[in-house]
């Protein structure tokens, strides 16, 4: 059996957006992640065509396993696409990412008028349902190596993913963080693993004056309340992605002390209620359905999309809402130090900055003593012997 590893970045590399990795691991062809990108209203996907010259993948139906860290479009936006081209390949992601992904790529998708015609429907549902759902801490035996999954934090049901071979470990982390959101834990992987490779996202690796605002999401959830409750003001909150107006509408229902009305559209109750039924509970007596007529009482609405032409809400203040969910620089030093692989191979890294410090995760890790890591920050289309 050939031993080697290799990985190739087919989106998402040293830029945000379409995130997708090839890994070829105990001779299995495997991807992590299918997303899609945005720049400037355009969109971008991953280049599996890049993969195609390899010396492994002449077709995609040579492709065996496909993992999905979580459900944020840049991370699963172009699966069904890419499951289209991918036969023999067998997915799996957490069933909390299989009902946003659901929801994402069929329900959302019929709103947009994405999918039109009853036959496309019907292959997008016949493809989500092919999904194969796992647990945190399950392991999956592929033969020659095998996968476990930890909860990454995050988002509810991101997952990092472990594989496993007889002398090899490797830990794909997808999005993660360390500290606790409106709605998950931070992440959870064993101590003393032993990793020789971590495959990480790094939002922030080269961004070393970066702090996260981790108190951006209350605060924005008390002054809408303020707000409404004070100056008795209606306001529209629009929320740039599915996953932010959940974590919003927690904030706000764990800070509305004065009982202020929040109401909310399908464009967001279908799915809360559906990851209620997971058992993560968001909602109270204080949110309620937005109907026909705009209600009397000064109140808050809750929505992902966005309204700004409609006569029927210029009584509304339009607030965008937005905060961030990842890690900055020094929680991306604290984990690395935590799992303290051989290698970390960085990918979903944002560009430097100017005006920013010209250091990256790189050079402040080589301060740490006990650091061990050899850092590649993975260009797209390049195939890498790990
Ligand atoms: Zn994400």
């Amino acid at each position: 059996m050939d031993k080697n590893i290799y990985f190739e970045a087919l989106g998402g590399g040293q830029r945000v957006g379409a995130s997708s990795y090839y890994l070829r691991f105990c001779e299995h062809n495997i991807l992590l992640d299918a997303g899609t990108g945005k720049e400037k209203n355009t969109e971008f996907y991953p280049d599996y065509y890049a993969l195609q010259t390899s010396p492994f993948v002449q077709s995609m139906n040579q492709i065996d396993q496909i993992f999905i860290s979580h459900a944020h479009t840049d991370h699963v936006g172009y699966l069904l696409e890419l499951m289209k081209q991918t036969q023999n390949a067998k997915v799996f992601m957490t069933p909390i990412t299989k009902i946003l992904s659901e929801f994402q790529l069929y329900d959302r998708s019929i709103t947009e008028r994405k999918l039109t015609d009853e036959s496309a429907m019907l292959a997008a549902r016949s493809l989500l349902d092919k999904i194969i759902a796992v647990n945190f801490t399950q392991t999956v035996n592929f033969g020659s190596y095998q996968a476990t999954f930890f909860p990454a934090g995050h988002i509810p049901g991101a997952m990092m993913i472990l594989f496993e071979s007889d002398n090899k470990k490797i830990l794909y982390t997808g999005d993660y963080s360390l500290n606790n959101t409106a709605l998950t834990s931070g992440c959870s992987v064993p101590d003393g693993l032993d990793i020789d490779t971590m495959i990480m996202c790094g939002l922030h690796a080269k961004h070393p004056e970066h702090v996260s605002d981790s108190n951006a999401l209350y605060e924005n959830a008390e002054n809408v309340l303020l707000q409404t409750a004070v100056f008795r003001q209606y306001i529209m909150c629009c929320v740039p992605q599915l996953s932010k107006g959940i974590e919003f509408l927690k904030a706000l229902n764990e800070s509305n002390k004065d009982g202020i009305p929040i109401y909310l559209d399908w464009s967001i109750l279908n799915i809360v209620r559906k990851i209620e039924s997971m058992s993560v509970p968001i909602l109270n007596r204080y949110n309620k359905l937005i109907g026909d007529h705009t209600p009397i009482e000064p109140h808050i609405y809750l929505t992902l999309n966005q309204k700004t032409n409609n006569n029927k809400y210029r009584l509304y203040h339009q607030q965008k809402i937005n905060f961030s969910l990842h890690d900055d620089f020094s929680d991306m030093r604290k984990f690395i130090k935590k799992i303290n692989p051989r290698q970390a191979v960085i990918v979903h890294c944002g560009k430097e900055r100017s005006g920013e410090l010209n250091s990256s995760i790189e050079q402040e890790m080589l301060l740490e003593p006990d650091c061990r890591t050899q850092f590649i920050f993975a260009e797209e289309k390049q195939l890498y012997k790990l």
